[in-house]
C-alpha cells in the first residue's frame, strides 16, 4: 500500500537568513526497511531556529523540511519491516541515515557516526503530515502518553545523555545548569531525578523561563551563581552542565566548578573562545562533551515520561498548526515560551 498526494510542509530552502516558508510537498515514498509516519506533533528545536536565522554550524541539505522532534502513527509499513503495524503509536529517533558498518555504530553509538544525517537538516524532517522513517529509529509510545508530550522524547534524551550518561552524578551532588532553554531546563529536571541539589543560571531576560524551571524544584539564579556554588564549603559545585548556545560560558563553568569536579558541555556555538583553560588543569576538572542520544536512552526516557517521573508539560508553551510556524518560532526565539509544538494540517 502507498499513500500519494501532497501536504503542507515547513521548508528551509536556502542558506540565506529567513529562508523558511510553507511549501506543498509530495508524500514521500518509502523503502523496504522504512515506515511512513503520519505525524501527530512535532516540537520546534533551537536548531530549527538556528537554521531559520542561518546561524547554524552544521551542513544543511537544502531544500529540507524542518523538524526532528516528532511522534505519530504508522501509516504504511515497508515490505521488510517486522514488529510494527499500521496504526502503532511511535516516536522516532533523529539519526535518519547512519552507516551500520561504522565502528561507532557497531558499538551502539551510531549518534557519533561522523556520516550520520539527521531529520530536518540531512533528510526531510517532520514539520509536515507524512515523513519517511527507517524502522530502526522507532520506539513505541504507551497509550497513556500524549503525542504532545511524546514528541519531546528527543530533547529529553539529549538531557538524559548529558546528565545521566555522560556525567557522574550522585544523590546530594550540587549541580548548576547554565542556560534556561529547553535543554537546560530538562537537564535540570533530570539532575533532580538523579538526586542532585540543582540551580539554573540565566540572564535577566530569562526570568519567565526561570519561573518554569522552578516548577521542577530547581533554584533559579540570575546573572551570578558564585554564591550558590560556594555556599556549602566554599569550593564550588560538583557538576556544571553548560547548556547555553555559545562556547564562552565555559569560562563561567570553570569558575563555578569545584576542584576535581566535572563540567559537561551540551550547548554549543561556533564562535571561538578567547580565554585560558588553565583553571581546568589547576582544578583537576573533567570536561565532557555530550551529543545526541541512542536507543537505550530513548527507552529510559519514554519510561520516565509515561510514569510521570519526568513531566514535560510545564515547558510546552503552546501548540500551533504548522501553517502558523512563524508565530511558534518567534515566540520561542524571543524566549516568551520554552518549547513550541506544531501540528500538521
Ligand atoms: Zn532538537
Amino acid at each position: 500500500m502507498s499513500i500519494t498526494g501532497k501536504s503542507a510542509a515547513v521548508v528551509n530552502f536556502s542558506e540565506a537568513k529567513g529562508s523558511v516558508e510553507i511549501r506543498e510537498i509530495s508524500i514521500p515514498e518509502i523503502g523496504e526497511e522504512d515506515i511512513l509516519l503520519e505525524v501527530e506533533n512535532v516540537g520546534v528545536c533551537g536548531s530549527d531556529l538556528h537554521q531559520w536565522t542561518s546561524d547554524h554550524s552544521w551542513p544543511v541539505n537544502y531544500p529540507v523540511v524542518l523538524g526532528h522532534e516528532f511522534g505519530g502513527r504508522i501509516a504504511v509499513v515497508g515490505d521488510r519491516v517486522t514488529g510494527w503495524k499500521v496504526g502503532d503509536r511511535v516516536v522516532s529517533e533523529t539519526a535518519a541515515v547512519i552507516n551500520p558498518q561504522n565502528p561507532m555504530s557497531k558499538v551502539g553509538l551510531y549518534n557519533l557516526d561522523p556520516t550520520r544525517k539527521g531529520f530536518g537538516y540531512g533528510v526531510n524532517g517532520a514539520m509536515t503530515r507524512f515523513v519517511r522513517v527507517p524502522a530502526r529509529c522507532l520506539h513505541r509510545v504507551p497509550d497513556g502518553l500524549s503525542f504532545e508530550e511524546a514528541c519531546l522524547t528527543e530533547p529529553c534524551s539529549v538531557a538524559y545523555n548529558a546528565v545521566a550518561v555522560n556525567s557522574h552524578i550522585k544523590p546530594g551532588d550540587r549541580v548548576i545548569v547554565i542556560g534556561p532553554g529547553t535543554i537546560g531546563i530538562l537537564c535540570a529536571a533530570v539532575a533532580k531525578i538523579c538526586g542532585g541539589d540543582v540551580a539554573i543560571l540565566g540572564l535577566e531576560k530569562d526570568r519567565g523561563r526561570m519561573e518554569i524551571a522552578k516548577s521542577y524544584g530547581v533554584t533559579p539564579i540570575v546573572n551570578d551563581a558564585s554564591e550558590w556554588a560556594r555556599k556549602t564549603d566554599g569550593l564550588g559545585a560538583d557538576l556544571i552542565i553548560d547548556a547555553a548556545g555559545i562556547s564562552d560560558t565555559l569560562k563561567i563553568a570553570m569558575d563555578l566548578v569545584r576542584p576535581n569536579g566535572q563540567i559537561t558541555k551540551v550547548g554549543w556555538g561556533p564562535t571561538p573562545c578567547n580565554f585560558s583553560l588553565d583553571s581546568l588543569v589547576q582544578k583537576n576538572v573533567r570536561l565532557q562533551g555530550s551529543f545526541s542520544h541512542n536507543w537505550p536512552i530513548w527507552e529510559k526516557v519514554i519510561g520516565l515520561l509515561s510514569s510521570g517521573t519526568l513531566d514535560v508539560k510545564p515547558i510546552i508553551g503552546g501548540v500551533w498548526p504548522i501553517t502558523e510556524w512563524r508565530e511558534a518560532f518567534e515566540k520561542m526565539h524571543s524566549g516568551e515560551v520554552v518549547k513550541s509544538v506544531l501540528k500538521p494540517v
